[in-house]
């Protein structure tokens, strides 16, 4: 088999089905959100306006976050310097970890170099490490979390999109000793829909299953700290997991999971997305994860 030629024939197969990606060629200036210069291949540039951007609020051009970013590099360095394990957890990683355990009211956080690592590798663990685990999984959950569970090689089963109902029946047909995670998010950026938490928490507190929310797409914009559609609706404490990222409303990168304190340390110590990589720069600690401070 010709390697390359499979690879240019896959190619062109997405050109002809209309799906090969271009990637716009952007430079977003600060103080202008949300206008960017579009740099065109021949050279020429223009100005845009970007109105598909996951940086909601323009966070991440906000002179308290550049600014204070700015200082912690000065301070720290650009870079984490190494690995969470060796000598790359840095004093600002252990404060944003407090701040966001805080956030969620949580026991314990746990941070990750994106949205998409922490769903992958903190689904991926606990579905492959807890024996005989369940996961229920919304149909329309973001690939990171598919992808984790995918990982896994759990049991898993599929509920219709937010509807609760169908969940309960999945749940009613299975054994009920096996242990069970319902995985599912608030905010759906595709359909811009909301889940029902509440009624989900209930399907799952009735067969004693943990829940896991991936809150990215909702962190930063709604509850009175920014802490998501969860906060906003008073169910922080129903959930056993909240997931976050940094990069959207936030404005700068990196994932994080927050929940009790023995599952973060079990993720902490199981999860290889977690252990082996990078630590995220100290300085994208400075998000505003209070509006308070904004
Ligand atoms: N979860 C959901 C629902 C998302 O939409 C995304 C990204 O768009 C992610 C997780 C991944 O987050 P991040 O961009 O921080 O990797």
């Amino acid at each position: 088999m010709d390697v390359f030629q499979h690879m240019e024939e896959a190619l062109a197969g997405l050109h002809t089905a209309g799906n090969y990606r271009v990637f716009a060629d952007l430079e977003r200036h600060c103080s202008a959100f949300p206008k960017a210069a579009f740099h065109n291949a021949d050279g020429t540039v223009r100005d845009v306006t970007v109105w598909c951007s996951n940086d909601y609020l323009g966070m991440g051009q906000n002179p308290l976050v550049t600014d204070r970013m700015i200082e912690v590099v000065r301070k720290c360095g650009a870079g984490a310097g190494g690995t969470r394990n060796i000598s790359g957890t840095n004093h600002y990683h252990v404060l944003l970890e407090r701040e966001l355990a805080d956030l969620h009211g949580k026991e314990g956080a746990l941070i990750f170099t994106s949205g998409y690592v922490s769903n992958w590798a903190a689904l991926g663990t606990l579905l492959a490490k807890i024996p005989g685990i369940i996961c229920y999984s919304d149909s329309l959950n973001h690939a990171s979390m598919i992808e984790g569970i995918r990982h896994s090689r759990c049991i898993k089963r599929q509920f219709r999109h937010n509807d609760y109902k169908h969940l309960r029946e999945l749940m009613a047909a299975d054994d009920p000793a096996a242990p069970k995670l319902v995985a599912f998010e608030s905010v759906y950026s595709m359909d811009g829909d909301i889940s029902p938490i509440k009624e989900i928490c209930d399907v799952a507190d009735q067969f004693g299953a943990m829940t896991y929310l991936d809150e990215v797409h909702a962190v930063g914009m709604y509850g009175p700290r920014g802490g998501g559609v969860a906060e906003r609706e008073g169910l922080m404490d129903r959930l056993t997991v909240i997931e976050g990222t940094l990069g959207k409303a936030f404005g700068v990168m990196g994932g994080y999971i927050t929940g009790p304190a023995v599952l973060v340390d079990f993720v902490r110590s199981f999860a290889s997305g977690f252990i082996f990589t990078t630590a995220i720069p100290p300085a994208l600690r400075q998000v505003p994860l209070r509006r308070s401070a904004i």
